[in-house]
């Protein structure tokens, strides 16, 4: 029935392309590539058959490079085919591929007889698909190495009785026409190269300048709005995920007394000490922790897969860490440094605003409270936790 041959049908031909070229995308184009130059050049052996057909003379020079031409190609097919070439610096044999078929277009220009005119249409397809596969150093390559065949090839023509001749003029015509083509594909490849370097360096700094967007510029920390997306997505994860998971802790930080130190010791030892700040805290949290430079002297900690108490233990060892260990700047003073921290649990149903707004609130306990100490916000502070929507 047609309904269940059709099926059967598009899984057949889907079964045998798998068979030719492959299910991995990247061997597909390089097969397919080497397919494409196979028909080429299989239509090149049968239009210099055909018409050496009436020159008996060529015909076994003929059928020696066409079996010869077949079996490179089988060759070619079976190294890619079976994966061997993978093993290569070059797993699709491009420069292999064009250097073998520039000669083996050499040897037809000199055996063809009057089929001889085909070849040098082939020898531009060549190096077509030669500016799209090289390097720029490769095509210099193969624009000498073409060159120097043809020079060959029309040599051999002129002095070889059996490859039937032509005049001087038709030599010098055929060395023009390899030149015009060899140094057109060759100015080719150097554009394409051009803008694939261009393409490079565009991909390289949109990801610098997205990397700058997201980071603070001192500290190299995570920004204020990178952290606040982190926490959207690490929430709404967890709240999706229902009640199985651990809890998600956030702390703010604030230094204490920042300011003074920025007017004892200046400006450049106040920033100084926020990037040493910001590496002690490292050095006390885990790798899965975040840690974001809020703004100012300000940092936010975000804690995952964490359940209070041990939050509470991190977060008591680093106040306790950085209120017996001063800061020692790159000129070897020692800064000695207190921080104040609110931090919060992410509620059921609770938004990242909400949240935030009531480590906030904690924080500004822990300020008030005498500084250098860690509050944790309950969920009194939730009550006024509209105004968190107004605040953030
Ligand atoms: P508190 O204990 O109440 O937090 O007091 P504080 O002095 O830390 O807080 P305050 O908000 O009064 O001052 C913060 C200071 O942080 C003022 C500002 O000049 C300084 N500051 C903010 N950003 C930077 C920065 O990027 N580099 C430096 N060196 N200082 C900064
Ligand atoms: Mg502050
Ligand atoms: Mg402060």
């Amino acid at each position: 029935m047609p309904q269940h041959t059709r099926p059967r049908s598009a899984s057949l031909s889907q079964r045998l392309l798998t068979l030719l070229i492959t299910d991995d995308p990247h061997q597909r184009v390089r097969l397919t590539m080497t397919g494409m130059a196979a028909l080429l050049m299989l239509c090149c052996i049968a239009v210099v058959q055909l018409v050496t057909v009436e020159a008996p003379s060529l015909f076994a020079w003929v059928q020696g490079w066409s079996l010869v031409c077949s079996i490179g190609l089988v060759v070619v097919y079976a190294l890619i085919r079976s994966g061997f070439s993978q093993r290569w610096r070059d797993p699709a044999m491009t420069l292999f591929q064009i250097l073998a078929s520039l000669f083996g277009a050499a040897v037809a220009y000199v055996i063809a007889g009057p089929a001889r005119d085909i070849v040098l249409p082939i020898v531009a397809v060549i190096l077509v698909f030669g500016s799209f596969g090289l390097t720029r150093q490769q095509m210099l390559f193969v624009l000498v190495y073409g060159m120097a065949a043809f020079a060959l090839a029309v040599a051999a023509v002129q002095w070889w009785p059996g490859a039937g001749g032509q005049t001087p003029l038709e030599s010098l015509a055929t060395m023009v026409m390899v030149v015009v083509v060899m140094a057109s594909s060759t100015l080719l490849n150097m554009r394409i190269s051009a803008a694939r370097e261009k393409l490079r360096q565009q991909k390289l700094s949109v990801e610098r300048e997205r990397d700058l967007a997201m980071r603070d510029a001192l500290t190299g920390l995570p920004n204020r709005r990178f952290m606040q997306d982190i926490m959207g997505w690490e929430g709404g994860r967890i709240q999706r995920s229902g009640r199985n998971e651990l809890p998600l802790l956030i702390a703010q930080l604030d230094l204490d007394h920042f300011k003074t130190i920025n007017d004892t010791h200046g400006h450049a030892a106040g920033d100084e000490v926020l990037c040493a700040f910001a590496q002690r805290v490292h050095a006390c949290m885990r790798a899965s922790d975040v840690l974001a430079r809020w703004g100012g002297e300000e940092f936010v900690l975000m804690m995952t897969h964490t359940t209070r108490e041990d939050g509470a233990r991190v977060l008591e060892r680093l106040r306790v860490n950085l209120a017996e260990l001063p800061l020692v700047l790159s000129t070897g003073t020692n800064i000695a440094l207190t921080v104040s921290i609110g931090a919060a649990q992410q509620q059921q149903e609770e938004s990242a605003a909400e949240w935030l707004y009531r480590a906030d609130m904690a924080l500004y306990a822990a300020k008030t409270g005498g500084r250098n100490r860690v509050v944790w916000a309950d969920l009194a502070f939730a009550a006024t936790a509209e105004a968190a929507e107004h605040q953030a």
